[in-house]
């Protein structure tokens, strides 16, 4: 491999950053090294062949991953995503940005990520559903409501978690439907919780406008990705009268400077499945939009979309990430210069997890909240961590931004844990 191959791996890759990120916010928030040494690798990964029956009779084998990052919270949590671009790295990271995002809004869960790599759209619903149950059952029992839970990620929903749910609980020879968040309603799911994530990010945002004197109702809204984050997060910033000025997807952009109608918009996509085409709009691409003149841009689809390249076009105030790592750190230093405030992934997005705790909760002890407790639990709960996080950042970060300040902030509380359970060699009870 060539040096310069090597560099343009390592600039772009999560996992790289996310260390750097890691390591620096350890020793600002002055804690002991060994900190970082129990946070740089995960603390299982498992790679595994997922053999699959296809209708054509034939055998493939994928392969999948679970990366358990760290539980010293409880047992590892997170998503599950189908997707043929995955890597060993970018499931690592993203193991790691879900403990850091548990420690932040203080959910008693782990780190956790898994993916298999493939494509969805190739597959037959039946295909999807013997990939599922095969995986669930290559892992065994290193996933379980005490050990490991998954949830929806990138392209896996409700469907996908009943059918592990069903596989796990017939291994297991019991109903145990606490092995998966995110389920449908009829097999232990949470009312709201699909919604979880884009309501978090509405949430997160009102907070900030108000951080920024920005009148919230007049604020205007830019969504880059318009799929359950997104588009959720959409309906209720057009609820609350922000004009959603521009949206993308993968079929590219749409802009109306006067706010498009959202509920029209989502029949749109249901119709022709993309936001592309929608009457009283004017097309644009991907970088337009994340360059468009708006209040608020929520990046809202994959990793590295603000980059070193496209950063300086942002025109926006405020950037609230409801995606994973959707900024690399040459566009994070690019839009700290420019004094726009980057709300992080692990506090901005952190709503899904936290409504999946409360289903997990639910499991539990087997009863039910209504929407109106499950919604108003969650508002609390992201109300709360952005203002903590936003008021240690500007007392603790001086010269740094807010990632930085949600980074310090999150590994304390995993060092106290850390420490309490005696991980660290702090013999003076300092950590
Ligand atoms: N996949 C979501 C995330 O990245 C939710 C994880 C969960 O609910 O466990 O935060």
């Amino acid at each position: 491999m060539s040096v310069e191959v090597d560099k343009a791996e390592k600039k772009d890759n999560v996992l790289v950053a996310t260390l750097d990120k890691v390591k620096q916010a350890v020793e600002l928030a002055e804690l002991s090294p060994e900190v970082y040494e129990h946070l740089k690798t995960p603390m299982r990964f498992l790679e595994v062949a997922i053999p699959v029956e296809m209708e054509d009779g034939t055998t493939r084998v994928y392969t999948g991953y679970r990366c358990q990052h760290n539980n010293v919270f409880g047992p590892y949590k997170g998503g599950l995503r189908y997707h043929p671009d995955v890597t060993t790295d970018s499931i690592k990271a993203l193991s790691m940005w879900m403990t850091l995002k548990c420690s932040l809004v203080g959910v008693p869960f782990g780190g956790a990520k898994g993916a298999i790599v493939c494509d969805v759209q190739e597959l037959t619903v039946k295909e999807k559903e013997r990939m599922t149950r095969s995986y669930v059952r290559v892992l065994g029992s290193f996933i379980g409501p005490e050990t490991d839970i998954p949830a929806p990620d990138v392209f896996t929903d409700a469907q996908v978690m009943a059918w592990i749910a069903d596989e796990y609980s017939s291994n297991m020879r019991e109903p145990s439907f606490g092995v998966v968040t995110g389920k449908p309603l009829a097999v232990g799911g949470c009312v709201g919780r699909n919604e979880a994530t884009g309501r978090g990010v509405f949430f997160v945002a009102r907070e900030a406008a108000n951080a920024f004197d920005i009148p919230f109702d007049k604020a205007r809204i830019a969504i880059q990705g318009f799929g359950n984050v997104g588009s959720n997060a959409a309906v209720l910033f057009a609820e609350a009268g922000c004009p959603v000025i521009a949206v993308s997807d993968v079929s590219g952009g749409i802009y109306n400077k006067d706010g498009l109608e959202i509920e029209k918009l989502i029949e749109h996509v249901k119709k022709t499945g993309f936001v592309k085409g929608f009457p009283g709009a004017q097309d644009i691409d991907n970088q337009e939009l994340l360059a468009i003149d708006c209040d608020i841009l929520i990046p809202a689809a994959l990793e590295n979309q603000l980059t070193g390249s496209n950063a300086g076009n942002v025109k926006a105030k405020i950037v609230v990430e409801g995606a994973n790592g959707p900024t690399t750190p040459e566009a994070d230093q690019i839009l700290k210069d420019k004094k726009v405030l980057v709300v992080p992934d692990i506090l901005a997005n952190s709503g899904g997890v936290t409504v999946s705790y409360f289903e997990w909760v639910q499991n539990n002890y087997g009863f039910r909240w209504d929407l109106a407790t499950v919604n108003r639990r969650l508002e609390e709960k992201m109300s709360e961590a952005f203002k903590m996080v936003y008021h240690y950042y500007c007392e603790k970060c001086v010269d740094s931004d807010m990632r930085t300040g949600a980074y310090m902030y999150s590994i304390k509380r995993l060092a106290e844990a850390m420490h309490y359970r005696g991980w660290l060699n702090d013999k003076n009870g300092q950590y």
